[in-house]
């Protein structure tokens, strides 16, 4: 693995293409693999954020979703090689899922949202299965329930949608209690998928 830092954030050199192979890399991995999706405002958070940068140092791929992310590498020759955003590394694992009939679940938005996402995937994708979704509203008793849901569904992939920190927070604080391969924070790409 191969890292810039910033601002004390490992932000990992790849391009869409790199970014997939560690993808694939992670699918053939037992234990849980957690990617993120940082752009420069992550970045300033996590240099205030004790907790954030724990997390973004201790995931398994921060891939550079963010212009200004490249526009520092430029300035101080980190050497990411391009900008790699959450929504064209979402379409790459849904595409990749397709192919190998992988299963998703999605976690986040408002009610409904999710759910009309999962639909639309699904029209796009026919092959990939659609283990379950949930909206991003919920307390910790009803944490506790969906988590449950999750683990029972057993997807290769979870998508997490509850907004930057706190998707990025709530995977690593479940990391052990989650029963998925790769799990992902995608902020607004779930919003798109939903139209
Ligand atoms: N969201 C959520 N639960 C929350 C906060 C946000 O499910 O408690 C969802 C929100 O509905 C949206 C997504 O997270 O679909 C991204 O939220 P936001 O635009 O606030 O975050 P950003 O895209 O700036 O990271």
């Amino acid at each position: 693995r191969s890292t810039a830092e910033i601002f004390g954030v490992p932000i990992d050199k790849v391009t869409l293409e790199k970014a997939f192979n560690n993808f694939k890399m992670f699918m053939t991995d037992d234990k849980l693999s957690i990617i993120t999706t940082p752009n420069t405002e992550i970045v300033m958070m996590a240099n205030k954020d004790k907790e954030l940068l724990e997390v973004l140092k201790n995931s398994n791929m921060n891939i550079p979703d963010g212009i200004g992310l490249i526009y520092a590498s430029k300035i101080h020759n980190l050497e990411i090689p391009e900008r790699v955003t959450g929504v064209d590394f979402m379409r790459k694992i849904l595409e990749y899922c397709n192919d190998i009939n992988g299963s998703i679940f999605i976690l986040g938005g408002k009610p409904g949202v999710a759910q009309k996402a999962c639909e639309n995937i699904k029209k796009r994708f026919k092959n990939i299965e659609i283990k379950g979704f949930e909206h991003g509203y919920f307390n910790s008793e009803e944490e506790q329930i969906i988590i449950e849901k999750i683990n029972k569904a057993n997807p290769d992939v979870l998508f997490v949608a509850l907004g930057a920190p706190r998707q990025e927070k709530w995977i690593y604080k479940n990391r052990k209690r989650l029963n998925v391969k790769v799990a992902i924070g995608v902020g607004g790409s779930v919003d798109i998928w939903a139209g």
